[in-house]
């Protein structure tokens, strides 16, 4: 018997109500839940937070058979088992964490029909137990979150998705297959398609500008990211929030800054009887190199709202389900755009306004540029392939960069990366809705070329030798014992930019870096030499500009 669109779709929407609690369904959701049912493959394409695991949820119950759930993190599969057996739909998972007897029990109880939600880890497929179950199995349904873990070309990229295509296609008698990612960039939506072997798919693409962001950048010596991140969180005391580091150990020092400057801050302001006792953190530090039992204390905490704050690399957040987040702070600049809106992307999920900060500075910039050159290839690929893959990484974070530097609105910035038109239905350009710093901010460029040039020549002066420290003191005219001793103060440029203030020097220099005039080496005595762009520098007809920014004198999130 075969049944209308409509009837299924009403099915839908019962399911909806009965399972869920909610009256309709948000942008996309009965799109593929309706191809999903007709027996289509779909890609879903939504910003985090925008409700795809109902997406796959819904069709497990109205489906006659089995649906998988492909899922990259372990550590979050018990959550949404919990999750989906609490609102009654019969749920599992199956990876290391469970005896060889226990996966027994639930490849059994899936074999019975008593199971109609299955989460597996993409490694499992693989392994003959599972194949074995899978070959005999009713599977009506395959989904795979976080679909673009399948693309080289993303930031996320997992061997072990590679497997899932030749996995479905294994299958005696080949499912539906649902896939679902936060990452909307054309050529990640094209490889998804490709590697997981998706048969004429429907592809739903949802709204990617998140109106209800405020979307803010400020540019920060490092050292001055730990104080107005501490300023920050004590005057948002009583809020949610999550600080995106880059390195484990940048997580464990920020968070016990926090713990140990804001309650200082707050007395100061006099919120002392508002004070967190010693025992209850504001802060806690979240990252991989943690014990699993750190890691699910930490996750708890932060879902409960036992701490409000989490300070965590990008090994959190994916797919933690909290909605009352109402502000997201990254104290380095990402390798990515991507990377960017999907972690900024956790906050407001429950529609609120809150505020998404980016502190950057040109130092990131550097950072990230020699991560990429210098990191680990994947040995699955050819070495032209490699390649290939640095290339697109080196244009992701360019587009990044952008990102930090441009003067135009940052919601339209990053709906136009994503592929969505410049102009609203009318034709007429998109107003900043949610709001961000650069439309309520003015931006004044000055010509520094006259310092780039000279800073070129220093270089060149110093034989491509020295760091930057030694670059900015002879431009400088510095007469320290060492300068002296080199006998540095004898070359050409030694005292010509002696009037320009030490920052300003430091600061052309580094955005210098970044734009592949010069670059830093690798090393325990970083040494500055000429990058790539070099000679355009001593073209007469060189101009370089520096932007710098005159922000709102209100830093609190407009709506609030
Ligand atoms: P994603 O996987 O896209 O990041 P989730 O599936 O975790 O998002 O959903 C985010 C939140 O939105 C969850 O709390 C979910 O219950 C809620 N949600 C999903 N669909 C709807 C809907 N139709 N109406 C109201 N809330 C919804």
């Amino acid at each position: 018997m075969t049944i209308s669109q409509q009837e299924l779709d009403g099915q839908a929407l019962d399911a909806l109500r009965r399972y869920f609690g909610y009256e309709r369904f948000r942008p996309g959701q009965g799109e593929l839940i309706g191809g999903i049912l007709e027996g289509r493959d779909v890609l879903g394409v939504m910003p985090t937070g925008s409700g795809k695991s109902l997406c796959y949820q819904i069709p497990a119950v109205l489906l006659h058979g089995l649906t998988i759930v492909i899922s990259p993190l372990i550590s979050l599969m018990k959550d949404q088992v919990d999750g989906a057996n609490e609102i009654g739909i019969p749920a599992a998972f199956i990876n290391s964490s469970l005896l060889p007897e226990e996966q027994d029990d639930v490849l059994a109880a899936a074999n019975a029909g008593h199971i109609r939600l299955l989460y597996v880890a993409p490694e499992r497929l693989e392994t003959p137990r599972f194949r074995n179950f899978a070959n005999h199995a009713d599977i009506a349904l395959i989904a795979v979150d976080e679909a673009h873990c399948v693309s080289q070309w993303g930031q996320d990229f997992r061997s072990s998705y590679l497997g899932i295509g030749e996995f479905i296609d294994s299958l005696p008698d080949r499912p539906t297959v649902a896939a679902f990612t936060a990452t909307a960039t054309e050529r990640v939506r094209r490889d998804i398609i490709h590697m997981l072997r998706l048969h004429d798919p429907k592809v739903v693409v949802t709204g990617f500008d998140r109106t209800n962001l405020y979307f803010d950048i400020l540019k920060l010596g490092t050292r001055d990211k730990a104080n107005w991140i501490a300023h920050y969180v004590a005057d948002h005391a009583d809020e949610s929030g999550i600080i995106y580091c880059a390195t484990r150990k940048q997580t464990e020092e920020l968070a016990e800054t926090i713990n140990t400057l804001v309650p200082q801050l707050r007395a100061r302001q006099g919120a002392g009887a508002a004070q967190p006792s010693p025992t209850s953190p504001i802060a806690v530090a979240y990252h991989a190199g943690l014990t699993p039992d750190r890691r699910e204390r930490a996750q708890r905490d932060f879902v409960t709202d036992a701490v409000p704050l989490v300070v965590a690399t990008n090994a959190f957040g994916m797919g933690i389900d909290k909605s009352n987040v109402r502000y997201v702070i990254h104290h380095n600049m990402p390798e990515s755009i991507e990377a960017y809106y999907q972690e900024a992307g956790r906050a407001g999920r429950d529609g609120e306004p809150s505020r998404c900060t980016l502190l950057w500075n040109e130092s990131d910039i550097v950072t990230r540029r020699r991560l990429l050159d210098n990191g680990g290839g994947n040995e699955r690929l050819t070495e032209d392939e490699q390649e290939q893959v640095r290339r697109w990484k080196r244009h992701l974070l360019d587009t990044m960069v952008g990102y930090c530097r441009t003067t135009e609105c940052l919601h339209r910035y990053m709906t136009r990366y994503f592929g969505e038109t410049d102009e609203g239905a009318d034709g007429a350009a998109p107003h900043c809705v949610g709001g961000c710093v650069n439309c309520e901010s003015t931006f004044s460029t000055t010509d520094v070329s006259h310092i780039a040039r000279l800073i070129s020549m220093c270089v060149h002066d110093l034989a491509q030798s020295y760091g930057s420290g030694k670059i900015v003191a002879v431009l400088r005219g510095s007469r320290a014992k060492d300068i002296l001793d080199r006998g540095l103060d004898h070359v050409q440029t030694f005292g010509k930019l002696a009037s320009v203030p030490q920052s300003t020097v430091r600061d052309v220099l580094n955005q210098m870096v970044s734009d592949g005039f010069l670059m830093i080496t690798e090393g325990r005595l970083p040494i500055v030499m000429f990058g790539p762009r070099a000679a355009e520098t001593i073209d007469p007809a060189f101009h370089y500009e520096m932007k710098s920014i005159t922000r709102p004198k209100r830093e609190q999130t407009p709506a609030h």
